[in-house]
């Protein structure tokens, strides 16, 4: 079965949030990182639960998400 692997670029990040809201499977969170920029990143809480629907990457305004599939 596939498995997906979700990355953040964590200094394009605004914060705006999308990402976390739009997410179906509610794994994304926010950190407590600030970035560069002054925002908090998010990041997955349990990456074994996307199911790799791309719904995050599309929302990101910033182009900050990028999604990885791995077959076992
Ligand atoms: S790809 Fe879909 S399930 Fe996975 S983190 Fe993004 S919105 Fe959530
Ligand atoms: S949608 Fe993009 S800019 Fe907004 S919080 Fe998520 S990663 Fe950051």
């Amino acid at each position: 079965m596939a498995k997906f692997l979700v990355k953040f670029d964590g200094e394009k990040c605004k914060g705006c949030e999308l990402c976390r809201n739009f997410c179906p499977k509610k794994i994304i969170v926010m950190s407590t990182h600030i970035n560069n920029k002054g925002y908090c990143p998010p990041m997955i809480e349990r990456q074994e639960e996307c199911i790799g629907c791309t719904s995050c990457a599309l929302m990101c305004p910033d182009g900050a998400i990028s999604i990885y599939k791995e077959e076992d």
